[in-house]
């Protein structure tokens, strides 16, 4: 299924002549969910690997995420991604998941073999595999620092220590959230202060206190005059591609990376369990090339 150039985002320029009646349907279920990036970075796995598939948006409002597993079933569709609102509903609903959506008590995919649906937790996974592959920085016996404390955060703060984190520190606002989520990375994890972030390798913001019109520390989760050389500081919003944020720990010294990478490698993870190849990175970060900076 051919696929042609890159058009606006997020929309994804296949052609309805190329899909048949034989075409394998995936999708993401979500509300909003037009603006998601999904189906466009898994078309362009799907057309560099030359195969007859094809990812679309499913607007399921909160509270129909039964129905939406249902008719899944029924229509054969093959994977959906799933996002806000329904991760939390749909790990209690589908028939497996894997330890980590066990762990997590959140599925942001779901494969559909035969009717049976399993449910599996790429974001934390997907963070990892971007840190590794596109920043050349592997956790394994690092001190890593999260803010934030609610579902990205924790789906985070579990891949570290998964991947041999030393130590995986949390802050947050909440303090009573912040221990719920340092449990998760078992006796690596716990609460912090965010005046320790001058000791850590990793800096990663999971909460949405640094975008656009967030500008000016008070507002900020962790005060970036924190952050300096040496570090890695990971802001997992993406728009604006540099959040005032993301920006004044650049300013600073420090080696930054924004969410996209997360975006990219947790649908490239679902592209590899849906179809069993190893998904086209490079062909997928072109996808949404338009989103990086410079
Ligand atoms: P969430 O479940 O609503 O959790 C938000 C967290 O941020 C909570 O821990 C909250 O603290 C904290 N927070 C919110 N506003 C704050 C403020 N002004 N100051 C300090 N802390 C604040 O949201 P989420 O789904 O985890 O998403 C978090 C961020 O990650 C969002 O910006 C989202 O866009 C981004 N994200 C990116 C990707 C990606 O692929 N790159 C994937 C998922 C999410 P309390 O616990 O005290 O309420």
């Amino acid at each position: 299924m051919p696929v042609g150039a890159p058009s606006q985002l997020p929309g994804d320029p296949v052609r309805a002549a190329d899909l048949s009646a034989a075409t394998t349907v995936v999708g993401v279920i979500g509300d909003p969910v037009a603006h998601s990036l999904s189906p466009r970075l898994h078309n362009a796995a799907f057309a560099e690997l030359g195969i007859d598939w094809v990812s679309v948006g499913f607007r399921v409002p909160e509270g129909s995420a039964p129905e939406a597993l249902v008719g899944a079933r029924a229509l054969g569709i093959r994977g959906l991604s799933v996002t806000m609102p329904h991760k939390s509903s749909v790990a209690a609903l589908v028939d497996r998941r894997s330890a980590l959506a066990e762990r997590l008590g959140a599925v942001n995919c779901v494969s559909n073999l035969d009717g049976v649906l399993a449910g599996d937790s790429t974001d934390g996974p997907g963070l990892v595999a971007a840190l590794r592959r596109d920043a050349g920085f592997d956790p394994a016996g690092t001190i890593c620092l999260v803010i934030g404390a609610g579902g990205a955060a924790r789906g985070v703060v579990a891949a570290l220590a998964d991947a041999g984190a030393a130590e995986v520190v949390v802050v947050n606002r909440t303090r009573t959230r912040g221990e719920e989520a340092a449990a998760l990375a078992g006796p690596v994890g716990r609460v912090g202060e965010p005046e320790e972030s001058t000791r850590c390798d990793l800096v990663v913001n999971a909460t949405p206190a640094g975008m656009a019109g967030t500008a000016g520390t008070a507002a900020w989760a962790l005060d970036p005059a924190l952050l300096g050389p040496g570090q890695l500081v990971v802001d997992l919003v993406y728009h604006p591609a540099v959040t005032p944020w993301l920006g004044a720990a650049r300013d600073r010294g420090a080696r930054v990376r924004n969410g996209l990478g997360m975006l990219v490698h947790q649908a490239a993870l679902q592209v590899e369990w849906w179809t069993g190849h190893e998904a086209p990175v490079e062909a997928m970060w072109r996808s949404v090339s338009e989103m990086t900076p410079g």
